[in-house]
């Protein structure tokens, strides 16, 4: 897929505005607060998806007009996430410039497929938000829904994901899904979206200067004009004069330079780092190796598989390295799952599979 691009070159690309059009009056302070901030596309929920009943649940379509009173009074373009057919209609209908697929309906192949549909033959830019579990087909597959519509404008948009549990972040950021992203698709504008990662306004900064050292294209941030009032979403949206500080402080870093210094240092590091990288897969697959015995121990004693006790004894011993290093709980807690995992995977080969030998092992 050659995808055609929705913003101009100049980066960074900056979408910002509400998280919900909730008057007339705030949907223009908004946006006239954010005129002249360098933002290229104002956003404002009209449908909004919320995960309990009784939430304010947008609008609806007299919103609209406000965004038309938006792009006559600002000049700014303007989008809106479209979940069904009938959203895509009323869109084209009061002439937003861009829709976006919201992160619960990327999900979601039947929806997507219907977006594509009512698109068909419809040339208006489309952002598609990752869906909510870290799933990077599924997100691949919407890009691939609309492409196949005749869809060319197409942008994709890092908004973290669901987890259970306690974390920084309202949605956990997988930066190498969103990097994997821009390598399979150089022509794709990857934005990150960090006000839904964060759920939060003190940590937007430091999640914005990642996304730059990142080189994603640009930012979508929700910014609203009093925003402790807001009607969803209020503990993560700034005022737009926040907005102008916040882009103040940033530091836009070259993607490379030619100094031969430079390159020579970093292709020593490189080489460091991949050597260290081998080092990692021989010490798992000795640990996987230690792991089979013990499996065919178990087998000979008839004991479970897994060891809750020891499982979190181990995390809990892990955990607290990991935080000695400064690496993130969530770092560790995703590493030994899927160490954990495999072991459980190998001690079951062994223990089922009466041909798989406990000891099969290279370097
Ligand atoms: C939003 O942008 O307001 C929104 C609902 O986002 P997401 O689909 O990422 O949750
Ligand atoms: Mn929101």
């Amino acid at each position: 897929m050659t995808f055609q691009p929705i913003f101009p070159p100049h980066r960074p690309i900056l979408i910002a505005g509400p998280c919900s059009a909730e008057t007339e009056e705030q949907v223009l302070a908004a946006a006239h607060g954010l005129k002249n901030r360098g933002v290229s596309l104002f956003r404002a929920g009209i449908w909004k998806p919320r995960t309990r009943p009784g939430a304010f649940e947008g609008i609806g379509v007299p919103g609209l007009k406000w965004l038309q009173r938006v792009q006559a009074e600002t000049g700014l373009s303007v989008t809106t996430e479209a979940a069904n057919a009938q959203h895509v209609q009323e869109c084209l209908k009061h002439g937003v410039n861009v829709l976006w697929i919201g992160a619960r309906t990327t999900v979601n192949p039947f929806s997507v497929q219907e977006i594509a549909d009512a698109l068909q033959g419809v040339d208006v830019p489309v952002l598609v938000k990752n869906p909510v579990n870290p799933d990077y087909k599924l997100w691949v597959g919407a890009l691939e829904r609309l492409y196949k519509a005749g869809v060319r404008r197409v942008a994709a948009v890092h908004r973290g994901f669901s987890s259970y549990g306690d974390s920084k972040y309202r949605n956990v950021p997988r930066w190498q899904m969103a990097i994997d992203l821009m390598q399979e698709f150089p022509d794709l504008e990857v934005i990150c979206d960090i006000s839904h990662i964060c759920g939060r306004r003190d940590i937007l900064a430091e999640t914005a200067q990642k996304a730059f050292d990142l080189s994603f294209a640009g930012l979508m941030v929700e910014v609203h004009p009093d925003p402790d009032r807001a009607w969803s979403d209020a503990a993560q949206q700034i005022t737009p004069e926040r907005f102008g500080e916040m882009l103040q402080g940033l530091v836009r870093r070259a993607v490379t330079t030619d100094d031969p210094d430079f390159l020579a240092s970093m292709e020593n590091s490189r080489s460091a780092i991949d050597e260290i990288d081998e080092e990692i897969i021989y010490l798992i697959a000795r640990r996987m190796q230690l792991v089979r015995e013990i499996g065919a121990i178990k087998k000979d004693k008839n004991v479970a598989v897994l060891q809750p006790e020891r499982f979190r004894a181990l995390r809990e011993s892990l955990q607290r390295r990991g935080e000695k290093n400064e690496f993130s709980p969530e770092f560790i807690a995703l590493f030994l799952e899927a160490v954990h995992q495999e072991s459980i995977n190998q001690q079951e080969k062994v223990i089922n599979d009466p041909v798989v030998p406990a000891s099969a092992f290279t370097r």
